[in-house]
């Protein structure tokens, strides 16, 4: 007979930061537990299928534009779970709901976090800052923006610190848990074993339906997407459809809900282009990714061994990408001067050189030995059995 907890889950209407989540919450349902997971109404299907309870932020009208709903979205999230919140036996949020830690010790239950980018820490914040862009993270690169806004936000969210870096870094739970593995994390040696846990990819089962049809697509297979959130730009996909239109590979281009393929122009025969794919069946007979460096898709890509051209577009992207590099699990290739010449140059040069593989082989072999949603389970469920 179990001991069955009831868990609260939280997140903010990002699919980077949501996705790897999702099979937690499932993780937990199969196990005999009770989740339920505080999101934005348009998440309610997908939590759903993982067997969790949805429960939809309190006041978030429908009526507002996607980035009015998105700047909403932490108050609605913060007044939801403080009105349920103490019914639970835990709350799990992502690292970017700022006032999870806070929030937990005000309804008076533990809390544990998860990362789906790198561990933060001041070092990693101000990386972020510095070559981000002009992205949510820029604010780490202008102290009096920041102490302003870090004002507001803990007036409305009961902060512990009059600082986003120091609630975010100094008032952690005791336990976090990471979506990739330790030798990928930047400064990695500045956090604790302890409280710092790194489990590999989330992959789930959330292909498990697909039916994607791979009968015109010829190896060797590059495959582009900008992700899903800041992905908007038609030059790009343009410049990667010249770069391979007279080659012999084929390109899956994933482009996402904005840009229409109308704009992208003539489509080559050997260049497939959807708005969504399904990633990790792609990623399974993929030779090479050309990605932006979001996190989830670059753990995505080391677990099946895929060598990276990243091209970052902001927010910690940048940071990813140096790390592909300096890594050897691909390259780095700034946006400034793109041209097809230089982005089919080095994707022939990562598709001739065996020294990636043999490296992502050695990353593999870490990641498979990662326990991923399970292993986060196990630790929760062990320190809330400890703490009673
Ligand atoms: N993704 C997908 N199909 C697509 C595009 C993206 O399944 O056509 C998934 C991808 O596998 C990853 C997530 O969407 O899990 C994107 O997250 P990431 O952190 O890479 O980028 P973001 O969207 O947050 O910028």
């Amino acid at each position: 007979m179990i001991n069955r907890k009831k868990i609260l889950m939280v997140n903010l209407p990002f699919s980077g930061h949501t996705n790897p989540t999702l099979g937690l919450a499932r993780t937990f349902v199969d196990l005999g537990h009770e989740v339920t997971y505080v999101h934005a109404p348009d998440w309610k299907s997908k939590v759903e299928e993982t067997g969790a309870i949805f429960i939809p932020y309190d006041d978030y009208s429908p009526d507002l534009s996607p980035s009015q709903k998105e700047i909403k979205s932490w108050g609605a999230a913060y007044n939801t779970v403080k009105r349920i919140g103490k019914n639970y036996d835990c709350l799990i949020y992502e690292m970017l709901f700022l006032p999870g830690k806070s929030l937990a010790d005000e309804v008076g239950i533990p809390s544990f976090r998860l990362f789906s980018t790198f561990t933060i820490n001041e070092n990693v914040l101000l990386n972020f800052g510095k070559t981000g862009g002009w992205y949510m993270t820029c604010i780490f690169r202008y102290p009096h923006l920041c102490h302003l806004l870090s004002k507001i936000l803990q007036k409305k969210f009961h902060l512990r610190y009059d600082s986003i870096a120091m609630e975010m870094v100094y008032n952690a739970p005791s336990i976090n848990f990471t979506y990739t593995i330790k030798e990928f994390q930047i400064y990695a040696d500045e956090f604790d074993d302890v409280r710092y846990k790194y489990v590999g990819p989330s992959l789930s089962t959330r292909e498990a339906n697909s039916t994607f049809d791979f009968s015109m697509i010829k190896a060797p297979l590059i495959y582009i997407s900008l992700g899903t959130l800041l992905n908007t730009s038609v030059s790009f996909f343009r410049k990667c459809i010249e770069a391979f239109e007279n080659q012999s590979v084929s390109v899956i281009i994933s482009i996402g809900s904005i840009v229409k393929m109308k704009d992208l122009g003539k489509i080559p025969d050997n260049i497939f282009i959807y708005t969504y794919v399904p990633q990790l069946e792609v990623l399974q007979r993929a030779s090479l990714f050309i990605t932006h460096g979001g996190m989830n898709s670059v753990n995505e890509s080391i677990f099946y061994g895929v060598p990276m051209l990243a091209i970052p577009v902001g927010n910690d992207q940048p940071a990813v990408a140096r790390q592909i590099e300096r890594l050897h699990l691909g390259r780095y290739l700034s946006r400034k001067h793109l041209n097809p010449k230089i982005l089919s140059t080095a994707a022939m040069e990562i598709l001739a050189d065996e020294s990636y593989k043999k490296k992502l082989q050695e990353f593999q072999l870490k990641m498979y030995k990662t326990g991923g949603n399970s292993e986060i389970v196990q630790k929760i469920l062990e320190s809330l059995n400890e703490g009673r």
